[in-house]
């Protein structure tokens, strides 16, 4: 895996460009370089901030950028893109693909006026 600075990302151990921004900077991820780990609407950002602090991974929060959907639906699509360091990306992925199974998460973008604001994901044995 190669590693872009600037978009803090990941590409292919085989790309001379980031696939992103073009930067030809690319180098070995360090074990400290946050990685975008993913990008979600900002109204599962609260459950994944949880799963992240509770596995004491230190993550960083970014808006992303606007696209033309977001600007014809408003705030309710914003969307953060969410970082952690490398070293902590394999289990950061596992956790959070976890709860995006979990919750559902991956409908997300799908709403037909049901307003459901439940405590999902509060289960106790
Ligand atoms: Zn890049």
């Amino acid at each position: 895996m190669l590693y872009c600075e600037h978009c803090m990302m990941l590409c292919d151990p085989d790309c001379v460009k980031c696939p992103d921004c073009g930067n030809r900077g690319l180098r070995l991820p360090k074990p400290n370089d946050p990685t975008h780990v993913l990008s979600i609407e900002a109204l599962w950002s609260g459950g994944i901030e949880e799963i992240l602090a509770q596995a004491e991974i230190p993550c960083l929060k970014q808006r992303a950028r606007g696209t033309v959907a977001a600007i014809i639906i408003g705030e309710l699509s914003e969307t953060y893109r969410y970082f952690v360091p490398f070293a902590a990306l394999e289990k950061s992925k596992e956790l959070l693909c976890d709860f995006i199974d979990r919750d559902g998460a991956d409908d997300m973008t799908e709403f037909d006026g049901e307003d459901e604001c439940s405590g999902a994901g509060e289960h106790h044995d």
